[in-house]
């Protein structure tokens, strides 16, 4: 039997940890981010045989080399199988180009790949234990809708939340509060790093120790793997159409959880050509990656692709890590990464509102897609990727779709003249209503909050 895989923080400062540990705790106490000690490695012929199974399957295989022998087999597969009840279309757009829709599922972005997963994992390692978690989660948008929707209902987690009130559609904010139960929204006047920065200001506070707090933010490792099953997928589904080569994938990114997924993918045996980081305005990353030096962007830029307004991405962490760096919470870097190593296997670029909005206009003009703006920044940076590596023209090129256009109708309609059609799972939401709470962006204000309405 192979070592049991352990966690461990990427500042360094904490013991490692099993799986389950990782994915109740959310952080650190150290405040790093957990990784796995070794990454799982796939043989060729194993990623071959994915070529003839459904994604439920490839979700068994891929999360379970990083849950280890922690959970039945029995168990994970019957967890799997039950988060991923929905379709994950490759849709061809031109030549050797195709969109990946993570659209599908029931809040209609790609956050719930993640949410529905650890939703289950976390409730799993739970029941009978007499414990119930409190999750906290700062969100632009999708994430709090996915964490809502994926935790509702469960018998042991409650989750809290925050949202920064004028940076999310009407749309996104029912997804969240039409639900209530365990579900507990709070509206602020501030932004999503704001947010976010209670959020982990709550975890280091001793006064809220007997809370049992977890983050369902994209620092838990419970939602990073996931995220590295949709790549597997995608390469199983180029397979069948006869293709068996590298593939270059094009990630609309804001906190980068999305990107490590791909990322870890590639290192665990994925045959990616490149990775196309596409970022909106928010271009810490791209600078990063051209001059070495890491700034932040306070606070983060506005820009339609609401959900990557970001500013500082938490995952940056865990990049660093896996090239052979050291970056803080804070962002500022002790030891740097190997950024010739990353060059080579990630290209990164910003995009404008005005190239996402051209972008939407001339993908559905010229292919008939639809994309929304999330996207639409990923065909854009691919589109700047092609531009400057004529080379790659030929590639197998994938560019990844992470919302649904339907949750961005007064875009859509403004640039492309119609409605897009409403899927199920966001349909009725205008007739119910919502549960919300308006709380001053302020951590004393947080905290008497989360005492007022959670004390044991
Ligand atoms: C969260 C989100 C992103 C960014 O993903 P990260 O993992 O944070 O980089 C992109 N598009 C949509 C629609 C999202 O909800």
């Amino acid at each position: 039997m192979a070592q049991a895989l352990r966690y461990h923080s990427t500042n360094q400062q904490a013991q490692s940890v099993s799986f389950r540990d990782a994915l109740l705790k959310g952080q650190a106490p150290d405040r790093g981010l957990y990784m796995p000690g070794r990454i799982p490695q796939l043989t060729p012929a194993e990623i071959r045989s994915h070529a003839t199974m459904t994604y439920a399957a490839i979700a068994f295989d891929v999360i379970g080399r990083f849950v280890g022998e922690e959970i039945a087999a029995a168990d994970l597969r019957r967890l799997v199988e039950d988060a991923y009840d929905f379709d994950v279309p490759l849709e061809h757009v031109v030549g050797r180009r195709y969109v990946m829709r993570l659209d599908r599922g029931p809040t209609a972005s790609f956050k719930d790949f993640a949410a529905r997963m650890m939703g289950r994992l976390m409730q799993h390692y739970l029941r009978g234990t007499g414990r119930r978690l409190l999750v906290l989660t700062a969100t632009s948008g999708d994430t709090g809708s996915a964490v809502a929707s994926a935790f509702y209902g469960l018998a042991d987690v409650r989750v809290v939340v925050l949202f920064p009130r004028d940076e999310v559609t009407d749309r996104q904010r029912r997804q969240m509060t039409t639900l209530g139960r365990n579900v507990h929204v709070l509206a602020l006047d501030a932004k999503f790093d704001d947010c976010q920065a209670l959020v982990k200001q709550a975890f280091a506070d001793p006064a809220l120790g007997h809370l049992d707090l977890s983050s369902a933010n994209s620092i838990n490792i419970g939602r990073l793997v996931p995220q590295i099953v949709y790549y597997f997928y995608a390469f199983s589904l180029l397979r069948k159409d006869g293709d068996a080569e590298h593939v270059t994938f094009a990630v609309p990114s804001g906190n980068f959880g999305d990107m490590m997924g791909g990322v870890l993918a590639m290192k665990m045996g994925l045959p990616v050509r490149r990775f196309v980081i596409a970022t909106n305005a928010n271009d810490e990353f791209p600078r990063y990656l051209r001059s070495g030096r890491y700034e932040k962007i306070e606070p983060s830029r506005n820009c339609i692709s609401s959900a990557m307004n970001v500013g500082h991405p938490s995952n940056l962490a865990r990049l660093v890590a896996l090239y052979g760096g050291v970056m803080d919470e804070k962002g500022t870097i002790h030891r740097p990464a190997d950024l010739g190593r990353m060059r080579r296997e990630i290209y990164a670029a910003s995009v404008t509102d005005d190239e996402t909005r051209d972008t939407i206009r001339s993908v559905y003009g010229e292919h008939r897609v639809t994309l929304e703006p999330h996207g639409a920044v990923a065909w854009a940076g691919l589109t700047k990727y092609l531009l400057e590596n004529p080379q790659a023209q030929g590639d197998l090129l994938v560019s990844l779709e992470t919302a649904h256009p339907a949750k961005f109708p007064d875009e859509i309609r403004r640039l492309l003249g119609f409605d897009p059609p409403l899927p199920p799972s966001l349909a009725g939401l205008d007739d119910k209503p919502e549960f919300v709470t308006s709380i001053a962006p302020r951590y004393e204000d947080f905290r008497r909050y989360l005492l007022a309405e959670f004390q044991p």
